[in-house]
């Protein structure tokens, strides 16, 4: 995993799978070994909620009942994100795209250039519940946590045919330690 840097910079990667399926956590360790930014709308949207903008006003309650906040609002706040100059090295967008409407707003911003892969991140069902509760965050409670998994399945679950589609989809077992499946997404990804 020597050049994982050198290999993987200047990638433009997303990260999708259930909630609970680690995604975060392998955003946040991948992000720092090839030196991109880690763009996740969940961090941006817990982050408007603690410092009581009016838009962490509006998401607040939406997010603890386990759905999803209005397309525009996440898209907005995404394409402000991609165009700072820290994402045109590259960028692993984690939390977005989450419905085909917000697929397709990427797709505007990206332009031509696109996505380089989609990194897919499949965990059991039985197990994600359980990691979730675990965890114990605000909107982590079993009613929201079934909910979000519900919403999983019929919003974003399907954005991975339409990236499969074209090619981009690598999929990784997400069962195991943190640098067991670190170890798979670089692989996947050709580094
Ligand atoms: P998880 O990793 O458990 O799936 P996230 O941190 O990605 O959770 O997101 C937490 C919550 O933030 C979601 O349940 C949803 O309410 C909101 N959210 C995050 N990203 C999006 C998005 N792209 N579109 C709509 N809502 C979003």
């Amino acid at each position: 995993m020597s050049n994982v840097e050198a290999t993987l910079m200047g990638r433009r990667l997303l990260i999708l799978g259930p909630p609970g399926a680690g995604k975060g956590t392998q955003a946040t360790v991948l992000c720092r070994a090839i030196g991109i930014p880690h763009i996740s709308t969940g961090e941006m949207l817990r982050d408007h909620v603690a410092r009581e903008t009016a838009l962490g006003r509006r998401a607040r309650e939406i997010m603890e009942s386990g759905d999803l906040v209005p397309d525009e609002i996440v898209i907005g706040m995404v394409e402000e994100r991609i165009g700072q100059p820290d994402a045109a090295c590259g960028f692993l967008l984690d939390g977005f795209p989450r419905t085909r409407a917000q697929a397709e707003a990427l797709d505007e911003v990206l332009g031509d250039e696109g996505l380089d892969a989609v990194i897919v991140v499949e965990v059991a069902e039985d197990e994600l519940v359980e990691r979730i509760l675990k965890r114990g965050r605000s909107d982590d409670t079993e009613e929201a946590v079934r909910n979000r998994l519900t919403v999983y399945h019929s919003q974003t679950a399907p954005l991975i045919e339409f990236y499969l589609g074209r090619g981009l989809v690598r999929s990784v077992d997400g069962v195991g330690a943190i640098e067991e499946v670190l170890a798979r997404i670089v692989g996947v990804l050709g580094a």
